[in-house]
């Protein structure tokens, strides 16, 4: 069973990158993803860049949804913002509150994301697919998991369609977190975000930044290869496509790939999967 698929990417900062980045979503769109997704800068900093490559994904014939986070941002701003992504034909959203480099005072008139999908759907009503950011190992900055969950069944009652976690590489993490949202009437798709692992540094410090857990064994295998990129890559494919083959096996709706602007590793897991690209 093929479930429905997304790619994340995003903006890149150089016109080499965006010619390398367009030629990454040709390979992908081989898989027929639902949608490609474009993050966006915390405090509006990768405007254009986000934008512009949403624009190219719709041109490109492929669904689009642009990453739109709040924090720092101004009802003006958002209202401003969202009718120009309307008029560009955009009808998908990650609504995120998002996250500004430390120093800086976080401002704005949007305090979470759920601020947003509220202000989102008072402002647009039902012209935007909504998809709001979930935690199953838990938000670094929540107070518990029990109010990181009663987070997310906020997003949810302010009109979130369906959420993307992220990632993870226990799978009990994200079936309990389900189950629980389940236990609280949230019915919106749960669709699990999925991290190929490409270099052990930068997960690393990814994995420290957001608050994902790389099961001991995993990291203790990971720093023993070294500069052995091959090695990573191998033990990468492998542990990501047994996680997914879980994910699909224990239900989830869809995998979204975080695929880091590249399209190898992604595919990898795929193919492992049995998922070919389609005619
Ligand atoms: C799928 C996905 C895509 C992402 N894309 C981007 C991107 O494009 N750009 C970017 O900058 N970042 C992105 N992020 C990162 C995200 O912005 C950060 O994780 C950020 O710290 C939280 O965003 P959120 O939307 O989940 O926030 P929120 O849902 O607002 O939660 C933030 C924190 O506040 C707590 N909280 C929420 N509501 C309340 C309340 N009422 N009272 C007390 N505490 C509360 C939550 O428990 C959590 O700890 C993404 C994350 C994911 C999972």
């Amino acid at each position: 069973m093929v479930l429905p698929l997304s790619f994340e990417f995003f903006p890149t900062k150089t016109p080499e990158g965006a010619v390398k980045l367009r030629a990454v979503r040709q390979q992908l769109y081989a898989m027929k993803p639902e949608f490609c997704s474009v993050t966006y800068g915390a405090g509006g900093s990768t405007h254009d860049g986000t934008f512009g490559a949403v624009r190219e994904i719709l041109t490109e014939g492929t669904d689009a949804a642009c990453h739109f986070s709040c924090i720092g941002a101004t009802r003006d701003t958002v209202r401003t913002q969202l009718a120009e992504l309307k008029a560009m034909g955009v009808k998908r959203l990650v609504a995120l509150r998002g996250d500004l480099p430390s120093g800086y005072g976080a401002g704005g008139e949007f305090l979470y994301a759920s601020d947003l999908v509220r202000f989102i759907r008072e402002e647009t009503g039902r012209e935007f697919h909504l998809e709001v950011a979930c935690y199953p190992e838990v938000h670094p900055q929540a107070r518990s998991p029990e109010a990181d969950l009663q987070a997310f069944a906020t997003k949810v009652r302010a009109g979130a369609d369906s959420a993307i976690t992220q990632y993870f590489f226990s799978p009990e993490a994200y079936f309990r977190f389900v189950d629980e949202a389940r236990a609280l009437k949230l019915d919106v798709p749960i669709v699990p975000g999925i991290m190929p692992i490409t270099s052990s540094t930068q997960l690393m410090r990814f994995s420290d930044a957001c608050g994902a857990e790389i099961p001991r064994w995993v990291r203790l295998r990971l720093q023993s290869f070294g500069d052995d990129v091959d090695s990573i890559k191998a033990f990468g494919l492998d542990v990501v496509s047994q996680l997914c083959e879980r994910l699909v096996a224990g239900g989830a709706p869809a995998l979204h790939f975080y695929t880091m602007n590249q399209a190898a590793a992604t595919l990898g897991v795929l193919q492992r999967l049995g998922w070919h690209a389609q005619p």
